[in-house]
């Protein structure tokens, strides 16, 4: 069978894009990589979706599951990473191994929306893998109920980094948000909520050197940037959230990106292949939410109707 599509990455954005695909009845494919979803199960709460009032991102996924499930010309494969794109004479061949039992298929398709979204970046600090699981954490929702009355260090500056410390602080005794400068890239109405919270404090200028402890997390040295005096800052904890990388390694062969690894599309989503698009986290643009991973993901599919029908398929 060839597909007309076959969308990339299970996430806000494919599965948007999966459910207007769905909706012109076009033949879909969703790969994902481990089960629907995506970063933003990572998070308990969304606030500045349009429309709803401090919207539960699993209740929302579901949601969508149940639209994607009414739409017979859509199959969702979990579990499953994608190698390689090839494209043979105006078809594309996605090739996919198994994360269950290393099983290798290929798909056909007519065309391809990737949306692999991003991956959590690490501080590269000593400590920081040897800690995982042991007090460091990249995922406040997963890893917060551990730390009831406990000594937390948030690293970052940024949204997400504000947003989960604000999570946090309703199981931790004491949040310290490390930032490297004394500007935090935040939103201004999460930086007044953080400010104004008495269980969080702020450490600026001050970067990350390394993660200690003997069998758990007890503490992380900070070295102040101006300065370069160094101290050690106590604690059971340290959550990273210093942004994110693009999921686009395999396709640096293939696709046009920038020098961060994001896809460069144009307005129509589509990428510097004819037929292949993309959208989401994974793409080049000025604003990550969840509001525009799934407009791109509906625009995406738009575009790939208006390609096949150019195409005549
Ligand atoms: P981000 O905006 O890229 O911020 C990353 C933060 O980490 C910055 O403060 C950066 O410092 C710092 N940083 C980067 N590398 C570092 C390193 N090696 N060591 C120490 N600090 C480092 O990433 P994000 O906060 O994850 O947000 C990603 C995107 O998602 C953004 O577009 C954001 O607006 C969006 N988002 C939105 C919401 C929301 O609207 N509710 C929630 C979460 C995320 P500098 O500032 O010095 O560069």
């Amino acid at each position: 069978m060839i597909y007309d599509v076959v969308i990339i990455g299970g996430g806000p954005a494919g599965l948007t894009a999966a459910i207007y695909a769905g909706r012109s009845q076009l033949n879909t494919k969703v790969i994902e990589k481990l089960s629907v979803g995506g970063q933003i199960l990572l998070t308990e709460l969304i606030e500045n979706f349009p429309g709803t009032y401090q919207m539960n991102s699993h209740g929302w996924i579901s949601n969508l599951k149940k639209q994607l499930a009414e739409l017979d010309s859509v199959d969702i494969q979990e579990d499953s990473r994608v190698e390689k794109i090839e494209h043979i004479a105006d078809i594309f061949r996605t090739h996919v191994v198994s994360l269950v039992d290393n099983s290798k298929d290929i798909f056909e398709s007519h065309s391809v929306i990737v949306a692999t979204g991003a991956q959590p970046k690490r501080l590269g600090v000593k400590g920081e893998e040897a800690f995982i699981g042991r007090g460091v954490s990249f995922c406040a929702t997963c890893d917060g109920p551990f730390f009831k009355d406990k000594v937390i260090a948030v690293v970052g500056g940024g949204d997400t980094a504000l947003e989960e410390a604000l999570y946090l602080r309703r199981f931790a005794k004491k949040i310290t948000i490390i930032h490297r400068r004394d500007a935090l890239r935040a939103t201004a109405i999460l930086q007044e909520k953080a400010m104004k919270d008495e269980k969080i404090e702020f450490k600026f200028n001050a970067s990350a050197v390394e993660i200690l402890g003997k069998t758990a997390v007890e503490g992380i040295k900070v070295k102040d940037v101006k300065t370069g005096h160094e101290e050690v800052l106590a604690c059971d904890g340290v959550f990273v959230f210093i942004g994110f990388t693009p999921d686009t390694d395999f396709l640096r062969d293939s696709l046009h990106l920038n020098e961060k690894g994001y896809v460069v599309t144009d307005e129509h989503m589509m990428t510097s292949v004819s037929g292949i698009f993309a959208g989401g986290d994974c793409r080049h643009r000025p604003l990550n939410q969840v509001v525009t991973a799934c407009s791109d993901g509906a625009i995406s599919a738009f575009s790939v109707a208006k390609y096949l029908e150019k195409k005549k398929i």
